[in-house]
């Protein structure tokens, strides 16, 4: 057998236990702002055909070109993709289920995502979001609440001012305005042919409007010059627009219009967004959605509109780290010291009759003296030191002692332990608390 060290997938990384406390204390403040809004959960699978992708997102994207992982079920011979992104398979869900007859719903995902992209700072191969989508609404009260939404989690989150980050927004109107506005860019960048890089030249007349997401400098001024979408919208469509503006200025939503935001995928419409930060480098979009109000007609279901927007974990929780640095504990009540011949079954029985009063509790196992015991249990973040010695043990007792203010301690019958640091009983180190 071969002894050579394995590794993990490249772009792909583990979530070890010191960054765990975290990643579960920003999904959880999530989780409950999108409940404070009325969403509700929904989980669908990690795999799905890949017809569902090239369908959803669109053939002429990044995603779909170049960044899905495809592969042959090679027990039925089926084609399927890890999913890159969420929205398709929440529809196809939707859909597949008849979750609309009655009337719109509200739902919130979180989980992995895999795009082979180029591994670097803020963008992986197996990377996270959490998402949104609002389906059956046709706005713009919804998109504007979604916002508002976005704009309360930074604040949950601790990123408030200007660690907030920040919204650019756009309209992409409807498809007959698109389709107007195309010929005018096809028109713009024919004459311009010799400025255009490899993906741009390939993309001029299949999908235009990406190459104005390019991220080439070189492109720039071509891109600059380029006709503006905002000057093709027909009146729902600004009427639209400027009802979303309206009630992020109502609610003091510092907002900039981004006349050339467009976003990667094909399903957009109308109102498009993107929170955006400086202090993360060339990785600075944390958020970006919108609204798709015909996909889940292109879908195969029956036509209703949509809004939602993903949010990048990885992205988010960097960001938490650099600017909010929030205190999390790891929740642990006690760490149980203890030594002497049979000095373990006492010690389970103190830590099982905390752990029954729901307390989280853990015993110490293995070698170690008194010094190097307490030393382990001031690392594991444990609010109390529960000593059992032989000298304890004879007289039935237990010492707690406080880790985290100084000069607390109490010696209390083993029978009391738990109650004590529970805090049921009125013992000295009620105060320690
Ligand atoms: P980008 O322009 O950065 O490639 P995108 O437009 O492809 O982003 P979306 O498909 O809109 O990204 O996904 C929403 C969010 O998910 C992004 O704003 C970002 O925060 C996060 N995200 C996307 N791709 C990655 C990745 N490869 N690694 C980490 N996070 C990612
Ligand atoms: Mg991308």
């Amino acid at each position: 057998m071969s002894k050579e060290k394995l590794t993990g997938v490249k772009g792909m990384n583990d979530l070890l236990p010191d960054q765990s406390g975290l990643w579960q204390w920003v999904e959880s403040r999530v989780a409950e702002v999108f409940h404070q809004y009325g969403y509700r959960e929904i989980r669908t699978p990690i795999v799905e055909p890949t017809a569902l992708f090239v369908r959803g997102i669109g053939e002429v994207t990044d995603i779909v070109e170049k960044e899905m992982y495809t592969f042959i079920d090679s027990l039925n011979g089926e084609q399927l993709t890890l999913r890159p992104e969420n929205t398709a398979a929440v529809v196809r869900s939707v859909i597949e289920h008849n979750l609309l007859y009655d009337g719109p719903k509200r739902l919130w995902y979180t989980g992995p995502m895999f795009r082979h992209e180029r591994p670097q700072r803020g963008r992986y191969r197996q990377f996270h979001q959490f998402g949104i989508e609002a389906l059956g609404l046709s706005g713009p009260d919804i998109d504007a609440e979604q916002l508002l939404m976005i704009a309360r989690l930074w604040q949950a989150l601790g990123l408030t001012g200007e660690n907030a980050p920040r919204l650019e927004i756009n309209s992409l109107g409807q498809k007959e305005e698109r389709l107007a506005h195309r010929a005018a860019l096809i028109a713009h960048f024919e004459k311009h042919a010799s400025a255009l890089d490899e993906d741009a030249k390939r993309r001029l007349h299949s999908n235009p409007l990406r190459i104005l997401d390019s991220k080439n400098p070189a492109m720039r001024p071509v891109v600059e010059s380029a006709p503006l979408l905002k000057d093709f919208l027909g009146e729902a469509s600004q009427a639209h627009f400027n009802a979303v503006l309206a009630i992020l200025d109502a609610h003091k939503i510092n907002t900039t219009i981004n006349p050339r935001l467009v976003r990667g995928l094909d399903y957009y419409n109308l109102t498009v967004f993107e929170w955006i930060t400086d202090k993360l480098g060339a990785q600075g979009t944390v958020c970006g959605g919108g609204r798709y109000d015909t996909l889940i007609e292109q879908m195969g279901g029956k036509p209703a509109p949509a809004c939602g927007f993903a949010i990048g974990v990885e992205r988010l929780v960097e960001l938490i780290k650099e600017l909010a640095q929030p205190q999390i504990e790891t929740g642990l009540h006690a760490y149980i010291v203890h030594w002497g011949e049979g000095s373990v079954g006492p010690a389970l029985a103190v830590a099982e009759q905390c752990r029954g009063l729901g307390l989280a509790v853990q015993v110490h196992f293995g070698e170690g003296g008194l010094k190097s015991q307490m030393k382990k249990a001031d690392q594991s973040g444990a609010k109390f030191a529960v000593l059992m010695g032989d000298d304890e043990r004879i007289q039935g007792v237990a010492t707690i002692k406080s880790l985290r203010v100084e000069s607390g301690q109490q010696t209390v019958a083993m029978a009391e332990v738990g109650s004590v640091i529970a805090g049921n009983s009125p013992g000295a180190l009620g105060a320690a608390q």
